[in-house]
């Protein structure tokens, strides 16, 4: 049996002509052979971060400079109806829990559009979000690796093209 993390490939259309032979196996495995036990379910977060079935991720990494600043990646998600992710520089620091984190020991997404603002693009990071269908990177430093992977590219400072972006997104809103 073989198993992938959720959206490391985009679902492919339903083939209703396939068709596969079922067969019931009788398990031999009882109960008191089962050494682990669920003890409680915690849900330590709803759809506001579930990053994995979001359509539209707005991603910020150390280059936000300092956990206050998030409002800006907060205020963008919240006008266009994204989730926060985050980079494992900024889970590291503790600026955002674990569940935030996009990348190799983080989560693996596929959004129709991720935005990476203040993120270097480490190939770690990458791995996680490089199946999005449009990358836009906002990143003062025109030479940074997350423009390679970039549809769209935004060489500035995050402090001044986020608040830009969400009065535009705003105003398009309001038309
Ligand atoms: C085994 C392993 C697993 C890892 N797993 C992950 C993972 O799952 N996810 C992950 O993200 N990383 C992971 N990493 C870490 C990864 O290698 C990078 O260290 C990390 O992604 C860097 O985060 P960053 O881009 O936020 O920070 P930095 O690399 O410090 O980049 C900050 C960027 O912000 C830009 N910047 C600074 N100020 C501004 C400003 N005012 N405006 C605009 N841009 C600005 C800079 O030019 C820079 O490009 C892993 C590493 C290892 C070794």
């Amino acid at each position: 049996m073989g198993t992938v993390r959720p959206k490391v490939f985009k679902r492919p259309e339903q083939d209703f002509s396939r068709t596969g032979e079922i067969v019931q196996v009788a398990s031999k495995i009882k109960s008191q052979d089962i050494r682990t036990k669920l003890v409680d379910l915690v849900k330590v977060c709803t759809t506001s971060c579930n990053l994995e079935e979001a359509e539209i991720i707005v991603s910020g990494g150390r280059g936000m400079c300092k956990p206050e600043n998030f409002a800006l990646i907060e205020g963008l998600a919240d006008v266009l109806g994204g989730v926060v992710g985050a980079s494992r520089a900024v889970v590291d620091a503790g600026w955002k829990p674990h569940f935030h984190q996009v990348g190799q020991t983080g989560k693996t997404v596929g959004p129709k559009v991720y935005f990476a603002c203040g993120i270097s693009g480490a190939i770690q990071h990458v791995a996680g979000m490089s199946s999005s269908d449009v990358v836009i990177a906002i990143n003062k430093d025109a030479d940074a690796p997350i423009f390679k992977v970039a549809d769209y590219g935004i060489v500035g400072d995050v402090m001044e093209v986020l608040p830009a972006l969400i009065e535009e997104f705003k105003k398009a809103k309001a038309c």
